[in-house]
């Protein structure tokens, strides 16, 4: 096919930028041991390994300009590690160690390409800050990037693919809890929906350009910009053996709850004096706020917990029922007596 010489300029960036992709997403040989990934970016197909006694789990999450994530809003930075940090937290939730990510993009040309006028300076692009964002936070729960995707595309988008690996037939799932069982979160709750309730002031007043947080309200902001997943007290949970039924909130605790309620074929009841409310958080937003990327678990009243499990605090916030006809599915006890709770979990951005 002929091709225009913007064609072939788009095309030579394209390959530029997955060659830099490939450069930095080059692993250690420890890590790729470590991990199973046999082999990466470069092939047809990546190569993975599972050990002896493991079976794979796979999760996979679109994050959409507008809906997930927002260019006026978000630093470049902040949006790859979210995007990363949604698909870990799922493996988190099952108990799993990251084996591989896989990452598309379908991004505006903007954002792929430095400014005009200013090819000569060492400015980063926006995909370039987009990677440090999601390579740091790859690093620190040992996940090789090993494949992925790159389109031109009117609105921005972000697909991730995260293989884990879990002791076979051991996986924490969202079918276990029994009645009587406990019910337990880590950390804090509402953290997230605070802080982004606290971005969109900051953002309003700011003009077409993500805001720079200010020093001071970084740790505020820290639960929406850059949550940490749980997957050290996801594998905790699941090598000892100890959780019926496990999941992640990202929807909030009490969407997330239902979920749980429903595949389990229970009911169950929350102590609204017992939430970890996050500081900065309203009762509303630790019930409701999505985002958080904790887990949510439940473990029989004989199981003696810690109080914390690799340095997050765990809580015990109510108990599982027995589902029975004409009894909500989730109840609220708080000092105006028992209510039924709905799930109000968050719509994102809408
Ligand atoms: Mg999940």
């Amino acid at each position: 096919m002929k091709q225009t010489h913007s064609e072939a300029g788009r095309e030579r960036g394209e390959v530029a930028l997955l060659a830099e992709i490939r450069h930095r997403a080059a692993h250690d040989a420890g890590l790729v041991q470590k991990s199973g990934l046999r082999l990466g970016i470069g092939d047809d197909c990546a190569l993975l390994t599972p050990r002896a006694g493991e079976e794979l789990a796979v999760t996979t999450d679109l994050s959409i300009d507008g809906r997930h994530f927002r260019l006026n809003w978000h630093q470049p930075e902040t949006i790859g590690h979210r995007v990363l940090a949604r698909g870990l937290s799922d493996l988190a939730a099952m108990g799993a160690r990251p084996v591989a990510a896989f990452l598309s993009l379908g991004l505006p040309r903007s954002l792929t390409c430095a400014a005009d006028g200013r090819r000569s300076t060492r400015s980063r692009t926006w995909v370039q800050r987009f990677l440090d964002g999601f390579l740091a936070l790859a690093e620190t729960y040992n996940t090789p990037l090993a494949g992925g995707d790159l389109a031109e595309s009117t609105l921005a988008v972000a697909d991730i693919v995260l293989v884990g690996a879990v002791a076979r037939g051991r996986a924490l799932l969202r079918s276990g809890a029994k009645p009587g069982d406990l019910l337990y979160v880590t950390g804090a709750l509402g953290g997230a929906a605070a802080g982004l309730a606290r971005l969109v002031e900051i953002a309003s007043s700011a003009g077409a350009d993500p805001p720079r947080i200010p020093k001071k309200l970084a740790a505020r902001l820290a639960p929406h910009l850059c949550p940490q997943p749980r997957i050290a007290q996801g594998l905790w949970l699941q090598r000892r053996g100890v959780a019926s039924a496990a999941l992640d909130l990202s929807d909030g605790l009490s969407t997330d709850l239902a979920h749980l309620c429903e595949e389990s074929g229970v009911a169950a009841e929350i102590d609204a004096s017992a939430l970890p409310i996050h500081p900065a958080a309203t009762l509303a937003q630790a019930l409701h706020g999505g985002e958080d990327y904790e887990l949510l678990f439940t473990a029989h009243p004989d199981t003696r917990l810690p109080r914390a499990i690799a340095g997050v605090p765990v809580t015990r916030i109510g108990r599982i029922l027995k589902a029975r006809a004409g009894r909500p599915a989730m109840t609220l006890i708080s000092l105006k007596g028992a209510q039924p709770l709905e799930a109000h979990g968050w719509e994102h951005f809408s």
